[in-house]
């Protein structure tokens, strides 16, 4: 176990290490501390990775090319990349029960792109090698291969609209995977704000999709992936499940049976650093028949892995298979409930009404605010959070009308289901006393906002007074 001085010392030493080269760098690293324990953070995508977890970062595995895969990599000298990788995957198969884990994706991003291309090579461009009897695609005849590209440039994908709580990176114009994939989305129904899995089944049978994807950065609720399942077992599409916002509940086994992923999804794709509480980065989990094409992540679409980040991932992987992290992944839910039910008191308005996850989405439109305005005057008073759409959002993507909280932080810094009442309280004071600001000219304006600076610098005393109880890195005194 490490102590106040072995974790200490160890940053201090890092530091003067930095500091003696550029001391701007070392100063800022210092600062970042210091801001986030000040910080009442309540992003829902962000957390605090653990002293092991952010030291095993920080090495030579830096310095190593790994492209390939364990044991059979394009470079010589990787045997100790092997092990960290081999240990990484090995703590996320049984930590997940998943049959295959890869471990190589630098972000949540590159794990899904690495699984849309392990899913269009596996139905697509498999087949075609087989029509074409040849085993690779360099055999194929310019006209064979020609026909192929425009075969995988010609797929649909049908996944959760981004004002239901979807995510960018799937099928969305924006992004590279609107770029590749024809895209229909499905959402949650206007009344109840809950995933409408008939709208769903129905758009699956009306579009016919190669891929079905589940998950979401900004709903409240679970998804049942066994009936997400069923429907795409009823049109042949294949399911993936991007759980990068919950994997730390699925791995603290809050979310089971039919709201686990892994056994109802053919791939999932996930962030190592959001609820999971490891280094940044990401990692594909899928069902063996993908497994070959999964490995290929590198070089199909990733550069060389990052075996520092692998070494990490392993740290922090061996860390959520204890009874601890199962202990703080029910907390996280204690706590986002204790939090809407705290709100819910006050008379804020909730997306569909509470949450059984991390998270929560406020309709701020009942305070008479856009999402950009509660989220300055929030920043304004020490609260972190981020705006968010609401289901049909009269604002839009960029103003919007909710502020989206979420508890995977705070729960790290041990705060419980009273403090949290105490965070709803300080959350709807702001919104209470801020009013819409007017633009130079004197307009109606959903950018800016009015708080009384008094009320601001009482919310900010209080979220301090109330983090002082609960020390960031409590063994860290950088002096
Ligand atoms: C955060 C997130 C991602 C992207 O993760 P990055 O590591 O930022 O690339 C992908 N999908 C979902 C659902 C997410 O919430």
């Amino acid at each position: 176990m490490s102590s106040i001085s072995t974790e200490s010392t160890a940053f201090r030493a890092a530091l003067d290490v930095v500091r003696a080269v550029e001391p701007r760098v070392a100063d800022a690293i210092k600062q970042e501390l210091a801001d986030q324990r000040d910080s009442l953070k309540l992003i829902a995508s962000e957390n605090y990775a653990s002293p092991a977890t952010l030291l095993a970062m920080g090495n030579w595995f830096s310095d190593k090319y790994a492209e390939g895969t364990i044991g059979r990599r394009f470079y010589a000298g990787c045997q100790n990349v092997d092990t960290v990788e081999a240990v990484a995957a090995e703590h996320a198969r049984e930590l997940f029960g998943a049959s295959h884990a890869y471990v190589q994706p630098h972000s949540g991003i590159d794990a899904n792109l690495v699984a849309f291309w392990a899913v269009l090579a596996a139905r697509v461009e498999a087949p075609a090698l087989e029509k074409a009897q040849v085993r690779h695609v360099n055999d194929l005849t310019d006209a064979d291969w020609a026909t192929l590209r425009r075969a995988l440039g010609d797929q649909r994908m049908l996944g959760m609209s981004l004002d239901a709580g979807g995510h960018l990176t799937h099928g969305f114009r924006p992004n590279i995977s609107g770029k590749m994939f024809e895209q229909r989305s499905y959402g949650t129904d206007p009344a109840s704000g809950l995933l409408d899995y008939d709208a769903l089944r129905a758009a699956a049978h009306e579009f016919r999709p190669l891929i079905i994807v589940a998950g979401y950065s900004a709903y409240p609720r679970l998804v049942n992936f066994a009936k997400v399942r069923e429907i795409a077992e009823e049109v042949g599409a294949t399911l993936m499940v991007d759980m990068a916002h919950f994997a730390g509940l699925v791995a603290g086994k809050v979310l089971t049976g039919d709201f686990d992923p892994i056994p109802h999804a053919h791939i999932v794709t996930t962030t190592t650093h959001k609820s999971l509480r490891g280094p940044r980065g990401g990692m594909v989990l899928c069902q063996p028949e993908l497994a070959e094409q999964v490995d290929r992540g590198c070089p199909m679409v990733l550069g060389g892995p990052l075996p520092h980040v692998m070494a990490a991932k392993a740290v922090a992987l061996a860390e959520a298979r204890t009874p601890e992290f199962r202990d703080y992944a029910q907390r996280i839910v204690d706590n986002s409930r204790a939090l809407a039910e705290g709100l819910l008191s006050r008379g804020a308005k909730l997306v569909t009404g509470g949450t059984d996850n991390h998270l929560v989405l406020i309709d701020v439109s009942s305070y008479g605010l856009t999402g950009r305005q509660a989220e300055a005057a929030l920043l304004d008073s020490g609260v972190v959070t981020n705006r968010n759409s609401v289901p049909q959002d009269p604002n839009g993507a960029w103003y919007t009308s909710g502020v989206r909280i979420g508890t995977p932080a705070l729960t790290s810094r041990g705060l419980g289901t009273t403090e949290m009442d105490t965070v709803a309280d300080l959350i709807h004071t702001v919104l209470e006393n801020t009013a819409p600001g007017t633009t130079k000219a004197g307009t109606p304006s959903k950018a800016t906002h009015v708080l009384d600076e008094k009320v601001a610098a009482r919310v900010a005393g209080a979220a301090t007074e109330l983090l002082s109880g609960f020390p960031l890195y409590p063994n860290v005194d950088l002096g």
